[in-house]
């Protein structure tokens, strides 16, 4: 009975913490894609600066009366609650505190590149750091850099392939006398993404999370240009994929959920 009080009062501290995050990683995801700094979040349709008060109790913009985006409640409701699963369960090495900060930082980027497929250099330069702390708490430091410098290497090399195949696409496209875009199935942002995961993940498991991110990633766009063409919405057989949230969700799933993804872990 004393042991049930106890473990019942201590998920509050979980749950606002995860609620807090929420809040910041709300905040971060409206402010810096707009502005690169910590600025006042402005209402997304008429550009109204929001009262802290009405910013942090969600409230409809008080100008144009549009409610807030539904990727706001389900991060805050996605952190509360995955607060309480590693208060429960911490990652293994991090603890509680390390682990949410680094879960922020994850779903921060995630949400980021997914609305606007962009990895922005303040929050690159903060993962690395990140990263470089939690890696060395996992695995040591020598496995923590060769890591980063694998997966470097590994989508370096996929970015290449991406730029040698956007030319092809293009001189395709000209001859064909349709204008020729800029789309690049990996970005630079994808390329500095996966070293931070190296960092986090370390040498050897770095290889199998950046395959196993290109692999998810494959898989939901195959299931996304399905959908589009039984709809009879499909219109190119390019379609972009940004594959930041991939490898971030492949590294999530590692460090939080290792027992999902154990039987796939080559020994
Ligand atoms: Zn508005």
């Amino acid at each position: 009975m004393e042991y049930n009080d106890t473990v019942e009062s201590g998920l509050v501290i979980p749950l606002i913490a995860g609620w807090v995050g929420g809040w910041i990683v709300n905040y971060l995801a409206d402010v810096l894609p707009h502005t690169r700094r910590f600025s006042r979040p402005t209402c997304p349709h008429c550009n109204t600066i929001y009262s802290w008060q009405d910013y942090l109790l969600f409230r409809a913009c008080r100008s144009c009366g549009n409610r807030r985006t539904i990727r706001t409640w389900v991060v805050q409701l996605f952190l509360a609650a995955f607060s309480v699963y590693i208060w429960i369960s911490p990652p293994a090495h991090l603890g509680f505190a390390l682990g949410l900060i680094l879960l922020l930082y994850f779903t921060m980027d995630f949400v980021i590149d997914l609305e606007h497929r962009l990895i922005l250099h303040t929050t690159s330069i903060f993962g690395a750091f990140l990263g470089l702390g939690v890696g060395f708490l996992r695995q040591g430091l020598s496995s923590t850099l060769i890591g980063g410098a694998v997966g470097f290497g590994m989508v370096f090399l996929f970015y290449l392939f991406g730029v040698l195949f956007t030319k092809i696409r293009a001189r395709r496209l000209q001859s064909a006398g349709l204008e020729a875009d800029d789309e690049e199935a990996f970005g630079a942002g994808d390329v500095i993404l996966a070293t931070i995961i190296g960092f986090i993940l370390g040498w050897p498991l770095t290889w199998f999370g950046i395959l196993f991110g290109v692999l998810l990633g494959g898989v939901i766009s195959v299931l996304i240009m399905l959908i589009l063409f039984l709809s009879r919405r499909f219109q190119s057989w390019m379609v972009f994929i940004p594959f930041g949230p991939f490898f971030i969700t492949s590294a999530f799933l590692i460090v939080y959920l290792p027992q999902l993804v154990k039987f796939l872990v080559p020994k």
